[in-house]
């Protein structure tokens, strides 16, 4: 559903120290209010009102305590987390527009435009849409862009994402398509894995495959504004049935509200049975075609190619439902979906254009980098002058590596080109630093519950971008109170000496996602400074891994338990005692109905179920013999230091202080979380 959040205008407060503390009001809204919301925006642009001018606040000292009240020193206020603001800009949007939506003085827009050489008088005058993301940034507003649906609507062929559980044979799907794919026709069958292929079918239609199976892949993509998939390929084993991944596909799928198709996949195997898995799918809620609904289920065999067609044309027909269409003409958004490092190529960004047309030659920003397009080459690796909505291309000619998610966007020139990368690159430095102080913060207030929290520090190596920043998501969702999951350095590649030297200045784990298994001089030197590597092809293994060891690395949090029970069956005193061996003393003679009894424990007595009296044991007997533990079945003679109120039918309780660890929870679903 779309949210929409919108932050109150921040209220100052004086902080202790005189500092000013933002105190933020956020208020998300279902889709519904975001149309009214909407509509009142608009409002206010007929309004033409400047914003209102922000209260100045008196500075006073208020360091000094009042002289008659006792002085009580103020709790250090750290909350001084700043609102992720976004606003949203659109091409010839005006600075008055510009103003209200950020909240900043025209004056102040003005002053920012003259600082980047450009000058604007009038708070009428339009503003090009690149100017007002550099504005934006310098007012450290994060912005969306909204693009004008100028031009014709055509339509554009559908991008798909496969998913399902491990091993139900997501990757054999993907290879058996990309067979059938544009690439492996012109290729001769082979192909180069560049995050996305399409498949053409006879009639002249195409479908776009987005090639990194998984879950975490879709959600990370989806999480940073990619929404580039129409719909879900459901692959399921009819060997095997609905698994927890199939679970947690289906509710990717239902959260991004992408249709979803079901392919029952190895229906070769004499195990298959594709009805248990149709009862299985419906009882889950899916509404499968064959029960009155419509989501398309496709019986295939992934390994034998058969089926193959059918899904094909499941997917076209559920595309056409979906009446998919883009602007064709004018400037491209697109977004990347894989980014590699080529040896003689520099920075390679797998894009898939989602309106407009993305030109050869371009000045392009892509995330925080940017470069001009040297060449366009599509799945085939063939160059190509240019790419349409929903066509996959590789961009050769940037400066450096975006990320999986980053968004494409067409500028005028270079030097726009340049200033809005430099311009990102600093709001994300700034963001950064802003985090790390939140995050400062954050630990200091937790410090105040709980005392102790030890930080893991991860180095994560993938093998294309998309996975390694999928990894890096997945594991810091491993955060919690007790275990700081800090990933320091992530890369593409294999893990390398550089990798290993930082891993040993920080006492890091190195983890590695679907890449080769590191050299023998490597592991050996990880070996040597005691380094633990963890190679893994399967993000949920890779995570039960490190949940385990992260649960091992917490500190965990003391509790008190009982430990063991006894019933006061006689009492004894021991009275006129030496003045040596000290006064006298009741000793409870009591049997051990459950548990154990500990020297070390604290005595709880109890009478008709109320606590009487604790505190520790100064003597815990058995058959006149000292004892540090008795188990339950015994009799013992117990003296509780300064206690000589026993009655026999007391019940006394021993307590015990453990140590709980955290608990690695693996849910139904496949999600995973550490819960102290
Ligand atoms: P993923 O983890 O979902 O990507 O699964 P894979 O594609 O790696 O497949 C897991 C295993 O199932 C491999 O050994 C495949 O050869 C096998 N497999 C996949 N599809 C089929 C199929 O249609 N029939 C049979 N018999 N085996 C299959």
């Amino acid at each position: 559903m779309e949210r929409l959040e919108i932050w109150h205008s921040s209220t100052a407060v004086i902080g202790p120290n005189m500092q000013l503390v933002a105190c933020p009001l956020a208020i998300s809204l279902s889709s519904g209010v975001y149309m009214l919301a909407w509509s009142r925006k608009k409002e206010d642009v007929v309004g033409l009102k400047a914003p209102k001018k922000e209260k100045r606040v008196k500075k006073e000292n208020r360091t000094q305590p009042p002289v008659e009240a006792p002085y009580v020193a103020p709790k250090l206020k750290i909350a001084t987390k700043s609102p992720d603001k976004t606003v949203e800009i659109f091409d010839g949007m005006t600075l008055l527009d510009l103003s209200k939506r950020t909240g900043a003085y025209i004056s102040t827009l003005q002053g920012i435009l003259a600082d980047l050489g450009e000058k604007v008088e009038s708070e009428f005058d339009s503003i090009n849409i690149d100017l007002a993301e550099l504005v934006a940034m310098e007012l450290g507003v994060n912005t969306r862009r909204m693009h004008t649906g100028e031009g014709t609507n055509e339509p554009r062929p559908a991008v798909v994402t496969v998913m399902g559980h491990v091993d139900h044979g997501k990757t054999s799907l993907l290879d058996a398509l990309r067979q059938t794919s544009v690439a492996a026709k012109e290729a001769g069958g082979i192909t180069q894995h560049i995050g996305a292929f399409v498949v053409e079918m006879p009639s002249g239609a195409s479908i776009t495959f987005l090639d990194t199976p998984g879950h975490a892949a879709f959600s990370a993509m989806r999480a940073r504004g990619a929404a580039v998939t129409d719909i879900v390929v459901l692959v399921v084993a009819a060997d095997d049935g609905v698994m927890p991944q199939t679970l947690e596909a289906m509710s990717h799928a239902k959260a991004a509200n992408v249709p979803v198709v079901v392919a029952i996949n190895k229906c070769d195997k004499s195990g298959a049975d594709p009805e248990r898995v149709r009862i299985q799918l419906g009882s889950e809620g899916l509404l499968l075609e064959d029960m009155g609904g419509d989501v398309q289920v496709v019986e295939i065999s992934a390994v034998a190619k058969s089926g193959l067609d059918k899904l094909e044309e499941a997917l076209l027909l559920q595309a056409e439902m979906m009446d998919l269409k883009a602007r064709i003409d004018g400037p491209a958004q697109a977004f990347v979906v894989e980014a590699r490092l080529d040896r003689g190529r520099g920075p390679l960004a797998t894009a898939i254009v989602k309106s407009g047309t993305l030109v050869s030659g371009q000045h392009i920003v892509v995330g925080a980098e940017w470069g001009r397009i040297r060449s366009l080459r599509d799945t085939a690796g063939k160059i190509t002058e240019s790419a349409k909505p929903a066509m996959p291309v590789e961009i050769e000619g940037l400066r450096g590596l975006p990320m999986a998610g980053d968004d494409v966007v067409v500028v005028d020139s270079e030097e726009r080109a340049r200033m809005l990368s430099q311009g990102r690159k600093k709001k994300q430095e700034k963001d950064r630093l802003r985090k790390i102080d939140e995050g400062m913060a954050d630990e200091l207030e937790i410090k105040e519950e709980a005392p102790e929290r030890v930080e893991m520090p991860i180095i994560v190596k993938g093998d294309v971008q998309g996975s390694v920043q999928a990894v890096t998501d997945a594991l810091r969702s491993l955060n919690s109170a007790q275990v700081f999951v800090n990933v320091v350095h992530v890369g593409v590649g294999p893990i390398s000496q550089h990798d290993i030297d930082l891993a040993q200045a920080c006492g890091a784990y190195i983890v590695g996602f679907n890449i080769r298994t590191p050299p023998i001089a490597i592991t050996q030197a990880a070996a040597r400074a005691n380094i633990k590597v963890l190679l893994h092809k399967v993000i949920y293994h890779l995570l039960e891994e490190m949940g385990r060891a992260i649960v091992d690395k917490a500190p965990g949090t003391a509790e008190t338990q009982v430990s063991g029970e006894a019933e006061v069956l006689n009492i004894f005193e021991l009275k006129g005692r030496s003045k040596s061996k000290g006064p006298d003393i009741k000793i409870a003679g009591c049997r051990i109905t459950d548990g154990h009894f500990s020297k070390s424990g604290t005595m709880r007595l109890l009478r008709s179920g109320d606590v009487v009296f604790e505190g520790p044991c100064s003597s815990l007997k058995r058959e006149r013999q000292d004892a540090e533990t008795i188990e339950k079945g015994n009799d013992c003679g117990l003296v509780i230091q300064d206690c000589d109120d026993f009655q026999v039918g007391d019940v006394i309780q021993c307590l015990e202080q453990v140590i709980r660890k955290p608990k690695f929870i693996s849910t139904q679903s496949g999600s995973v979380r550490i819960e102290c």
